[in-house]
């Protein structure tokens, strides 16, 4: 990796509690001083932490506040869908210093490609590192994307075309739900240390992602991202993974009928109207995937990741209807938290995902071999 783990733990000090001095770097972190100080001007070397003007004195040596440096690095988040690639370049205080550019990609083939080019065309000197977001599953050893509704024709679409367009910057690629679960984690600091489910979804979108003591669980068969691949008895049009029925076709525009927008999908699911008896055949089938995940699961706090959950209507029917079919003792202690964000396709998320594997260890997805160059100091 890029830094090691002291240099998370600095890193990670310092975003969850502003200025630090170096001596309190050192009780909180529990590193001697010295190593404190060692790690600080690697990490000043690096343009990732900077001095602030020394504190009056009450006896004894200044202190000199430190802080992660906002302007000199940059994390360059990539995103990969179906038909759209997807840019955003993000500070190290969490600022969206370039917000997202997207181009539309119709060929399969032509995805990759076309994410090297615009992330190359962004990529600068103040780029610390590049983070990838791409739907479906990511052999994490040889960094090749294994199945992905972006590229259903494609086997094994290797991502060291990326790598190369980026020169020496640092790349992670991820799965888009563990990207968003490297956001939420960043940005939701007293929750972090609670076993959560977070489940992500949108029109014909679905996944989920465990977070277990701060770290997603990788490589999960139930309860991870083939939850859209959830099957149910109903009639759906053919899903990318060869089956019909599978969750995130329900869950989708042609699910309440052939000639249905996605702006007319997105009416119908914010109104949430008792009336509508396809959008509620629809909404009782989310129920009950959700609620038996999470029966499956038990989680200490559900988060139900999405722009729907913007939709009170939508928001209370489904949270009240998960709640119902929880097995009863488990119902009452589980959290259920509503995050209105867009999840898929979020060049956004990849990049906090990125800032994510600098404050914390193991969230890193893949870090192919040459990415670990030596980073060029900052003069
Ligand atoms: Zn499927």
């Amino acid at each position: 990796m890029i830094i090691d783990a002291s240099q998370r733990a600095i890193l990670r000090a310092l975003w969850f509690n502003g200025q630090l001095s170096r001596s309190e770097l050192h009780d909180l972190t529990g590193m001697t001083p010295n190593a404190v100080g060692n790690e600080i001007s690697q990490l000043q070397r690096l343009g990732l932490v900077k001095e602030l003007e020394p504190k009056p004195s009450t006896g004894g040596r200044p202190q000199i506040p430190l802080i992660l440096d906002p302007s000199s690095r940059r994390i360059l988040g990539i995103s990969i869908e179906p038909g759209q690639v997807e840019i955003a370049e993000l500070g190290l205080n969490g600022e969206l210093t370039l917000a997202p550019i997207s181009k539309a990609v119709q060929q399969e083939s032509r995805l990759l490609p076309a994410a090297t080019r615009l992330a190359k065309a962004y990529c600068a000197r103040r780029t610390f590192m590049a983070a990838a977001s791409i739907t479906g599953l990511i052999d994490h050893a040889t960094g090749s994307i294994l199945l992905s509704s972006s590229a259903p024709h494609q086997s094994h679409l290797n991502t060291s075309v990326l790598l190369k367009g980026l020169d020496d910057v640092p790349l992670i690629i991820a799965n888009d739900l563990h990207a968003a679960a490297g956001r939420w984690a960043v940005t939701h600091r007293s929750q972090i240390q609670q076993d959560t489910l977070l489940i992500a979804f949108d029109d014909g979108r679905m996944g989920a992602v465990m977070v277990i003591n701060g770290r997603p669980n990788h490589g999960c068969i139930m309860g991870a991202n083939e939850l859209g691949h959830t099957r149910f008895p109903v009639n759906t049009p053919l899903c990318f993974c060869g089956q019909t029925g599978c969750m995130e076709r329900i869950f989708s525009s042609a699910f309440l009928g052939p000639a249905i927008t996605s702006a007319e999908f997105s009416r119908r699911v914010e109104t949430a109207d008792v009336h509508d008896n396809k959008f509620t055949e629809m909404l009782n089938l989310l129920v009950m995937a959700f609620s038996n995940t999470v029966n499956f699961v038990r989680p200490s706090r559900l988060v139900l990741a999405s722009r729907f959950m913007a939709g009170e209507a939508f928001a209370d029917r489904l949270t009240g209807g998960i709640r119902a079919a929880l097995l009863p003792h488990f119902s009452e202690r589980v959290t259920i938290d509503a995050w209105n964000i867009k999840v898929s396709g979020s060049a956004e998320s990849a990049a906090w995902f990125g800032l994510a594997t600098l404050l914390f260890d193991s969230w890193e997805a893949y870090s192919p071999p040459s990415a670990t160059a030596q980073q060029t100091p900052v003069t």
